[in-house]
């Protein structure tokens, strides 16, 4: 049986899947780049298109509010970058 070590809800970044949609690209997983920078999503077939350097095509990024697990600690900053629990608890 498992045992619960600290209460968790559900990510609403990411619905719970543990990913999002990748920010740069939406989710094109190309993107028109201007000095450097990502200008615009794009289609892989556009002239100019480069593939997008934050997900590297994969079109998803791992949820940065819970790191992939789709769920955070009750109590969780949204924004903070931090996904702990308010009090250290004992195993
Ligand atoms: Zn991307
Ligand atoms: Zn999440």
């Amino acid at each position: 049986m498992l045992k619960v070590v600290a209460p968790v809800e559900a990510c609403s970044t990411c619905g719970a899947r543990g990913w999002t949609i990748c920010p740069t690209c939406q989710g094109a997983t190309y993107v028109i780049m201007s000095g450097g920078r990502p200008l615009r999503p794009a289609a892989s077939f556009e002239p100019d298109a480069a593939p997008c350097p934050t997900c590297r095509t994969y079109g998803a990024v791992i949820c940065p509010e819970c790191n992939g697990s789709g769920k955070l600690y009750q109590g969780h900053e949204y924004g903070s970058g931090r996904n702990r629990p308010l009090r250290p608890y004992a195993g």
